[in-house]
């Protein structure tokens, strides 16, 4: 009856760290997890979203309930490389604390999942119930991994999900959407000296940004947990040369929405002004929706959030909060067919603070506890 030592659970991160997932290359951690999965008799499916890119999804058990576990195999780019004081692709122990890219955000969560999953399978504990393991691919750019998870059906008989992102500290049960537009306004190239030979596309983008940013930001609706939608426009270029008008200009913005204020909606307002300023200017307007993904919404009232509390109490002495968060999470996708009272949490041995932040580190301790802790919340859910 395997039990992974601490020294085998180092190991597993420290490979899995070596592997430079960074939003892409997610194959080779599919492949290593399968391989790990297969050493002790757990079948698991490679999906693919590209033509490059993977899923991995492992089952034990059979019937309801069915306990859907999840997390995302690529990581952030390790950015300015002279900030870090450790090679971000090796795992460094030092100060009670492991370091390296994706520790904490989230191949130390992934791989608890995998652990807590395969020493359930050796104990034969697991006596009622399924338990899914959903690794994804690009979380972190547009989530289209758990995209095709749930339009492949993998979450139509799940009962209880949780992400294993980083959170330690805090149990979040619901989280903002967020949602991305290109917008492109093309006019005509003419001297600087007769602008009315052309038409400038920037004049038109300028007052559209302005206005949308106006509509939206002051829009009083409010949610409970979750609080205002937030957009900013954050990428803008256009023109070519200082005596030359431009033809072209280009603007990228996001949006963090809430239910009662959804993608939705927020595109029919970015399309209907769009119209609108075309209809009466010269305006060349173009919209295009670059990533819509959902905020996700429940009530954080369920047997498997109290039960984690108690876990964590037992495990770390720690009375951890439970809130709504701003971050999305591929719990966008994946409870998009499900209701305000389906039981979804994050919780990871991550810190939440660390997250795509230089010098990532994950606690050793908690590391090293919470495929524990994740067992017995699994064994907690199928009681009777
Ligand atoms: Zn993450």
């Amino acid at each position: 009856m395997k039990k992974f030592t601490d020294q085998e659970k180092i190991d597993l991160l420290t490979d899995i760290i070596a592997m430079k997932s960074v939003n892409e290359n997610e194959i080779e951690v599919a492949n290593y997890l399968k391989d790990l999965f297969n050493q002790y008799g757990i079948e698991s499916q490679i999906i693919p979203v590209t033509d490059t890119r993977v899923n991995l999804v492992a089952e034990i058990g059979s019937g309801s309930p069915v306990i859907g576990i999840s997390g995302h195999m690529d990581v952030v780019t390790p950015g300015n490389l002279d900030e870090w004081e450790t090679d971000p692709f090796e795992l460094v122990e030092k100060d009670g604390k492991l370091f390296g890219r994706g520790t904490n955000d989230m191949k130390g969560g992934l791989l608890n999942l995998a652990i807590a999953m395969i020493e359930l399978k050796e104990s034969q504990a697991l006596t009622n119930g399924t338990l899914r393991f959903l690794a994804t691919t690009g979380e972190e750019v547009g989530a289209a991994g758990s995209k095709k998870l749930y339009e492949e059906g993998y979450m139509d008989d799940v009962d209880y999900l949780w992400v294993a992102e980083p959170s330690v500290d805090v149990i979040i049960y619901s989280h903002k959407g967020s949602l991305n537009f290109k917008i492109t306004s093309l006019g005509e190239a003419a001297h600087s000296s007769m602008p009315e030979k052309g038409y400038n596309a920037i004049n038109p983008l300028m007052e559209y940004l302005l206005e949308v940013d106006k509509i939206c930001n002051t829009d009083p609706r409010t949610n409970e947990i979750l609080n205002r939608l937030v957009m900013s426009t954050t990428i803008i270029e256009g023109g070519s040369q200082v005596n030359s008008i431009p033809d072209k200009a280009v603007a990228q913005i996001n949006c963090r929405t809430i239910p009662e204020f959804d993608n939705e909606e927020v595109i029919q307002i970015f399309q209907d002004l769009a119209k609108k300023y075309n209809e009466e200017k010269k305006s060349k307007i173009e919209v295009e929706v670059t990533m819509s993904l959902p905020s996700v919404f429940t009530t954080g009232q369920s047997k498997m959030i109290d039960l984690t509390k108690e876990l964590a109490k037992k495990y770390f002495d720690k009375e951890v909060t439970v809130e709504g968060s701003t971050g999305v999470t591929d719990a966008s996708n994946l409870l998009r067919d499900k209701g305000p009272d389906f039981p979804f949490m994050m919780f990871g041995p991550g810190e939440t603070k660390m997250a795509h932040k230089v010098n990532e580190y994950v606690w050793k301790d908690f590391y090293l506890k919470f495929s524990d802790l994740y067992k017995d919340l699994i064994l907690g859910l199928i009681e009777e």
